[in-house]
């Protein structure tokens, strides 16, 4: 039995610790705030309950898998998924509207064409089928398996088999998923419902590889999913899992160095001077904060995948209205900006900021546990912006403007939302910084192939012996299903040493 710390109480350390636990392990977990989940926190006020974090989970079979591997009861016996359906409405910067059905490709493809024009529906299930390739030949690599010590060959092959594209008597495939919109969809509409899928994890389509293709594609194949009572209620799930297989929790507790001995991780430091001793460390934290936990050492091998640069953050508004949801609204809408270009300018250009007529996403969950009553409704807006780096620094007053533009937008999804609205709070990047640490409230994305190896992060094994980093700045990445995944690899390279090629 190896004593294990774990630094932060992210879901993805949580899923760390949890496996590793039953493994037969002694694992304390240190968090520095006062909660479990990092981002995945929520907000109650006046009988309103909003999920400041994530509010939708994909890919759920990731932690269906982690409660199967941790316990007797699985996951649908401590939260309650539901599958949201229409898995998207979007709504047009021309006023057009589109329902896509959940994980049907023949839904799909008849709402396109409704909704879009004739072709348009087999133009995107055409997409689908080679953005379905792209997932076939990565998914283990990227989402399954530790990185490859080799992992170049990931960032220099596209595995998008993009459709050639003839232009000045050159052909050319697409390379960007910006390209593959503008060649292979050809509907500005069609390409906003791409793009968008780029955009929603921060990234900027005009230079995200072709391969971000499998983002729609596995909200597609597998479905959006909503945890009833917000899915911070996912994050309490993991939580008292830990609890049950006798986690010890410690909160309040920052780390501030990690210890070694004859080069290797020995233990930590905590800010109020009290250390502990361990035979491994799994650190959930940015690469900023572990580098700052570890002085005397580099981190990364000299061959390693730089950490991630960059990346989005988000703004969040949250609405307590008056009045009941109406019968049949979409759980999720999407109000496209009325000019892409313009957005995507603000947001990653030189001088990046906030755009003034950005993408919002609106989130309408049909949860009795979220109002007072039937009579109200609690609605989240969110849309990225940047992370607050001294180049892109704002006001704390600039996001109280930048929340009334949400709600302008909002408005084109919700009808009549300003007369009805009690109150609304704004969640900004700093706060969003104060619940994980990541400077500037930065959010990380998915890990994806091609692209020069600029969106993949570094592997989950250090420089250091006994040194593991777990969590969405590690690999495979941000998000919740990434996240999960990165704590099975974890404990996997634990348990099973530097040999583990990954469980499923
Ligand atoms: C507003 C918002 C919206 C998002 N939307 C989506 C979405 O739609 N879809 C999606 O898949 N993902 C989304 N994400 C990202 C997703 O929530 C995260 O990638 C995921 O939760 C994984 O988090 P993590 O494991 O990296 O830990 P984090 O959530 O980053 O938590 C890190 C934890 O470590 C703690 N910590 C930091 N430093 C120390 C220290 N020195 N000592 C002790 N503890 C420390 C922090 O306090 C924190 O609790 C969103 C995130 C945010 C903020």
């Amino acid at each position: 039995m190896a004593r294990i710390a774990v630094i932060g109480a992210g879901m993805g350390a949580m899923a760390a610790a949890a496996r590793l636990a039953v493994a037969g392990h002694r694992v304390a977990v240190y968090e520095r705030t006062e909660t479990y989940g990092g981002a995945v926190r929520g907000l109650e006020r006046d009988g309103f309950a909003f999920d400041t974090g994530p509010g939708l989970l994909p890919l759920p079979a990731v932690y269906r898998d982690l409660f199967i591997k941790t316990g007797k009861e699985p996951l649908e016996a401590c939260v309650e998924l539901v599958q949201v359906d229409p898995s998207a409405r979007h709504v047009f910067a021309d006023g057009t509207e589109l329902s896509l059905p959940n994980a049907s490709r023949a839904g799909v493809v008849a709402a396109l064409d409704e909704a879009l024009g004739t072709g348009t529906g087999a133009r995107w299930g055409d997409f689908l089928v080679r953005a379905r390739e792209a997932w076939d030949r990565t998914r283990r690599p990227l989402l399954e398996e530790p990185l490859w010590p080799n992992w170049q060959v990931l960032a220099d092959r596209e595995p998008y088999p993009a459709v050639p594209h003839k232009r000045l008597l050159r052909t050319r495939r697409a390379g960007t998923l910006a390209e593959v919109g503008a060649w292979e969809l050809r509907d500005p509409r069609l390409v906003a419902l791409l793009e968008s899928h780029a955009l929603g994890y921060g990234l900027d389509p005009r230079v995200a590889p072709a391969s971000a293709a499998v983002l729609p594609y596995l909200e597609h194949a597998f479905g959006t999913w909503y945890v009833r009572g917000g899915i911070r209620e996912l994050a309490r799930a993991v939580y008292e899992r830990c609890v049950a297989r006798k986690v010890d929790f410690s909160f309040g507790a920052e780390v501030v160095r990690i210890r070694d001995k004859d080069g290797r991780a020995a233990g930590v430091e905590l800010a109020d001077g009290t250390a502990a001793e361990a035979d491994f460390v799994v650190a959930g934290v940015t690469p900023g904060v572990l580098d700052r936990l570890v002085r005397e050492a580099p981190v990364r091998g000299a061959d390693e995948v730089a950490p991630q640069h960059g990346a989005a953050s988000r703004l969040t508004v949250l609405l307590a209205l008056r009045g009941g949801r109406p019968e049949g609204a979409a759980h999720r809408t999407v109000v496209h900006a009325d000019s892409r270009e313009t957005e995507l300018d603000a947001l990653f250009g030189t001088a990046p900021g906030v755009p003034a007529r950005p993408t919002v996403t609106v989130l309408r969950p049909d949860d009795p546990e979220l109002v007072p009553d039937p009579g109200h409704e609690a609605i989240t807006l969110s849309s990225v912006v940047p992370a607050q780096t001294d180049r892109s620094r704002a006001e704390p007053e600039v996001f109280d403007l930048h929340a009334e533009n949400l709600i302008a937008a909002a408005e084109r999804a919700v009808p009549g939302l300003h007369g009805r609205l009690l109150w609304h709070e704004v969640c900004t990047p700093a706060d969003i910084a104060e619940t994980t640490g990541a400077q500037g409230g930065a959010v990380p994305a998915p890990a994806l192939a091609a692209g020069e190896g600029r969106l993949l992060h570094p592997s989950n094994s250090t420089a250091i012996p006994g040194l593991f980093t777990v969590g969405g700045w590690s690999h495979p990445g941000g998000g919740l299903p990434h996240a999960g995944m990165s704590g099975a690899l974890v404990a996997g390279l634990i348990v099973e040493g530097p040999e583990f090629r990954g469980s499923q």
